[in-house]
């Protein structure tokens, strides 16, 4: 029934699968016949803190009934804590401007970048240079950002200035007097869940602070204890300019944020959102780093990712033939796959079985679960993965 009702009257940009999920609870979700899943993808990494969180819930319904909007003409108290405790936790020297995806956080990285290569009132230097395999948004300028020509079929004309290097490597010898901004994910998580080399990323952050040319990381998949660090540049060990979170931030909530060292970049009327910031996305987002700073602190968050990392190995061991090798890092994971069929199938199987996996570039099958998920929902989830590899077999 819902199935035509959607088929009607949306859009036909995504590839659907039908089920009707009506409720979850931590990493355990049911569809509309009472059917119990395992969800190994918190959407697409969204759901950080599990789904049905009491205490994002309640602030939720708290914030609720008391004031929802106001513009961002006003002071708005819970956005201000939000972004004193994102800047506290990430251990940066940074101010934030609230947008509503990871879209559009990293076009206002793009914005910051551009207004940092002005002089004079003219834009002297302009050039962003991101990685191939890149995904940085859906906008046409993230889109023309994203080095991933086949996404850039039917949208043009691009705004000018992107510019992809091969691998980090390559980023030197493109760099001219045009160049402000690298731009780049330290994990690509669209492209395969593909971590950068900590040595080469270190100095490549050398490299542009020696030449006055900004780092922006694009944390949107990466970001929000993710790998186990507040932000991968934590992990990386480096200081960038510019930070862009979303995805896990809100546990749901649509929420984006483009932070900066350039804490002055910015005067009125540079930059606004009409949403972003809100009181409701900014008190959910709030709780979900509170309970993600205990998490951490107790060590838990830690002991899960070495525990999910064992699972991933056992079947690493388990199915040589179809499995390549294992990628990522904390809990954003991937294993690569033989072939675009066999990834597919198991995709396919492990639906049958119950359980959520993604998919990612490079033929990768991608985990992405809940930081919060537990022993058990880990247990039963890989008993199911392991009987959709049974089915798969190459
Ligand atoms: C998902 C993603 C985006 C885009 O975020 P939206 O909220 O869908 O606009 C940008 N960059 C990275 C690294 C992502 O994973």
């Amino acid at each position: 029934m819902f199935e035509k009702m959607d088929k009607d009257f949306i859009l036909h940009s995504y590839g659907r699968n039908y089920v009707n999920f009506t409720k979850g609870k931590s990493a355990t979700i049911w569809d509309s016949n009472e059917n119990e899943y395992i969800d190994f993808t918190s959407g697409i990494g969204v759901v950080s803190v599990g789904h049905a969180n009491e205490k994002v819930s309640s602030a939720i319904c708290d914030q609720a009934q008391k004031i929802l909007h106001i513009s961002n003409l006003f002071m708005i108290e819970p956005q201000a804590k939000l972004a004193k405790s994102l800047v506290e936790k990430s251990g940066f020297d940074m101010r934030c401007f609230f947008a509503n995806s990871g879209a559009e956080a990293n076009e206002g990285a793009i914005k910051i970048a551009r207004k940092y290569g002005e002089v004079d009132g003219e834009v002297k230097r302009y050039k962003v240079i991101t990685l191939k395999h890149s995904f940085h948004g859906r906008t046409i300028s993230t889109l023309k950002a994203t080095g991933q020509e086949s996404m850039h079929n039917y949208f043009g004309p691009f705004p000018d200035g992107f510019v992809y290097a091969d691998d980090i490597d390559h980023i030197k010898s493109l760099i001219d007097d045009h160049t402000v901004c690298v731009m780049l994910e330290l994990i690509q998580g669209e492209g395969g869940v593909e971590p950068q080399d900590l040595q080469k990323v270190q100095e490549l952050a050398k490299l542009l602070k020696s030449k006055d040319i900004l780092l922006a990381v694009d944390e949107v998949q990466t970001g929000i204890y993710r790998t186990g660090e507040v932000f991968a540049a934590n992990l990386y060990d480096i200081e960038p300019d510019i930070i862009t979170v979303a995805k896990g931030l809100g546990n749901g909530v649509p929420i984006g944020v483009v932070m900066t060292k350039l804490k002055d970049i910015f005067s009125p009327g540079d930059h606004g959102s009409t949403f972003g910031g809100g009181y409701l996305v900014t008190r959910a987002a709030y709780e979900v780093l509170e309970i993600l700073e205990d998490y951490k602190t107790s060590g838990k968050l830690d002991e899960m990712m070495l525990y999910f990392e064992s699972k991933l190995q056992n079947l690493c061991q388990d199915y040589p033939n179809i499995i390549e090798k294992e990628v990522g890092l904390g809990l954003m994971r991937g294993l690569r796959i033989k072939s675009a069929t066999l990834l597919t199938s198991l995709i396919n199987n492990a639906f049958e079985q119950k359980v959520l996996l993604l998919k990612a570039g490079r033929n990768t099958l991608r985990f992405l679960p809940p930081l919060t998920i537990t022993k058990e929902e880990v247990d039963e989830g890989f008993i199911r993965v392991k009987k959709a590899f049974e089915m798969t077999k190459a």
